[in-house]
């Protein structure tokens, strides 16, 4: 299994009420394989991605990555997991607007020291089309170009776990397609699992799992 979570709970104190954001998660996935996670807006995906990636920390329960038990471990040590073994696609791309595509898309492996950065780069750029787009800048694409950079910097890095975060939320239909297209010839192409948080059915329906959340609980 490359991803485990056992009796996830996610609770906050806001205005002096205990909110449960998510109640009880179990899940597993395991290498090459991919989990939707479905739900309506306000039922606690993004927390339970972000908890999953190692962003933020459960209130109690475990999660494990590659047997690591992320719950356990310090920031220092989890910065490092997420470093080495996560990669993320958002709704908004998240791309740094100071740095051209390439740049963009170099920028995390030169993070972790991969080497031939520049060529890994330009290899995923190409995957996704967007190889004659090196030098562009994220506001002279358009949202689809730009998340088909944010999937090439995603799946450059070879992660062990890939989560994505409504990745065609806010693209037309014809990109939505287009964008999960690639996610998926990408995916198959990789060992890496695959977790997506999306509204979208033909979405969720190309994944091997689904969960559903309510109100932070899996029906
Ligand atoms: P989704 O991604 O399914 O739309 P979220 O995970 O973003 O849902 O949020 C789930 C619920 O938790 C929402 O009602 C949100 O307002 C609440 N929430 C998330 N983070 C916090 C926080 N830090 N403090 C208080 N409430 C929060
Ligand atoms: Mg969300």
């Amino acid at each position: 299994m490359i991803i485990e979570a056992r009796n996830l709970s996610k609770k906050v104190i806001f205005n002096d009420e205990e909110i449960i954001i998510l109640d009880d998660i179990n899940l597993n996935v395991s290498a090459a394989s991919s989990l939707a996670v479905i739900g309506p807006s306000g039922s606690g995906k993004s927390t339970l991605l972000g908890i999953l990636a190692g962003l933020d920390s459960p209130s109690s329960g475990e999660i494990y990555i590659n047997q690591e038990p992320l719950h356990d471990l310090s920031e220092d040590a989890r910065s490092k997991i997420r470093k080495e073994s996560v990669a993320f696609v958002f709704q908004n791309f998240e791309l740094l607007s100071g740095l051209n595509a390439l740049e963009n898309v170099m920028l995390p492996l030169e993070l972790k020291g991969t080497e031939k950065a520049k060529d890994i780069a330009e290899k995923y750029l190409e995957k996704v089309g967007m190889q004659n787009r090196l030098m562009h800048y994220p506001q002279q694409l358009s949202g689809g170009e730009q998340q088909r950079v944010a999937i090439a910097r995603a799946f450059a890095c070879e992660a062990d776990v890939l989560f994505c975060d409504e990745p065609t939320g806010n693209l037309d239909s014809s990109n939505s397609e287009l964008i999960a297209d690639l996610i998926f010839d990408t995916f198959l192409e990789s060992s890496s699992a695959l977790i997506i948080v999306t509204h979208d059915i033909s979405l969720a329906n190309r994944c091997d799992q689904q969960i559903k959340l309510i109100d932070g609980k899996i029906l």
